[in-house]
């Protein structure tokens, strides 16, 4: 048994162990009814891919310590100077400049709320959320744009106030590490791994 490839940066170089991908035998592909005649091969694929964040990591690394970070523009020549935006995006979409991070998570903590919403029953191929996911598009005092997410417990209604969670406990770094509750959900109630 190989082990799955692991990446560390030393020398602003990747470093890379263990097998990035795996080679496989191939299976015939018979066909039952006509005495087993042979019909075409499978391909078996296992391959690690390498995701970088850039200048997004910082929003990542945050989740898992219960922070929500957030980006604004300070540029002064930028007609939209001060516009705060999450999701996090590292360039203001209205001058190209690089923003300034901020910390959000007391913002999304007192102000958020949802501004619509869907109840998928079925989900895509690959996905990680229980079902029926209930997806929230989740607003904010002061901020521009509305972020899409996940409401964990209870049932979404426009414009509940809903309070952030974070998986600081065995985090995945991706956007599954933040989630949603209603406002005045006990601690108990959350999924494993989260907290406020
Ligand atoms: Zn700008």
């Amino acid at each position: 048994m190989s082990m799955f490839g692991q990446v560390y940066v030393k020398n602003n170089q990747y470093k890379l162990k263990g097998d990035f991908h795996e080679l496989t035998p191939n299976m015939p592909i018979r066909n039952a009814d006509e005495n087993f005649r042979l019909m075409g091969v499978t391909n078996p694929r296992s391959l690690t891919y390498i995701h970088s964040y850039g200048g997004e990591a910082i929003f990542f690394e945050s989740l898992s310590q219960g922070k929500l970070m957030a980006s604004r523009c300070d540029n002064s020549r930028c007609a939209y100077k001060g516009s705060v935006w999450m999701p996090f995006r590292i360039y203001c979409p209205d001058c190209l400049k690089k923003m300034t991070v901020v910390d959000i998570t007391d913002v999304a903590k007192k102000t958020a709320r949802i501004h619509t919403f869907m109840v998928c029953e079925r989900s895509g191929a690959f996905s990680l959320l229980d079902k029926p996911i209930k997806f929230i598009n989740v607003e904010f005092d002061g901020v521009v744009t509305i972020l899409m997410s996940y409401l964990s417990v209870g049932q979404p209604k426009i414009g509940m106030r809903v309070i952030p969670i974070f998986k600081k406990i065995d985090p995945t770094y991706t956007i599954l590490d933040l989630s949603w509750v209603p406002e005045g959900t006990r601690e108990n109630q959350l999924p494993v791994g989260f907290s406020f």
